[in-house]
């Protein structure tokens, strides 16, 4: 499946297509499946490390209208369109 505008493909169980941050996908999809998502979350650290990448594709993923699983994301509903192309208002 290809997400149009979003420019990524959708791999299911590929670490939302991030190069690292293997444990910080895995809580923040954990936090998802588990209903136990907090109130706000800090993404800190030094510069392009891909911390807003990882931001975007955890609200996607919290927003997604059609997730293929739960903590995942489809990458091309309507809110995860916006969100890849920073037209959301939670982006
Ligand atoms: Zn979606």
């Amino acid at each position: 499946m290809i997400a149009t505008g979003a420019q990524t493909r959708y791999n299911p169980g590929m670490n939302w297509d991030m190069l690292g941050h293997e444990w910080a996908v895995q809580m923040l999809q954990q936090h998802i499946q588990r209903g136990e998502v907090r109130h706000a979350y800090l993404f800190v650290g030094p510069p392009a490390v891909g911390r807003r990448t990882l931001a975007l594709r955890f609200a996607r993923a919290l927003n997604c209208l059609q997730p293929p699983s739960p903590g995942d994301d489809c990458g091309v509903c309507r809110i995860c369109r916006q969100l890849s192309r920073m037209e959301h208002a939670a982006s």
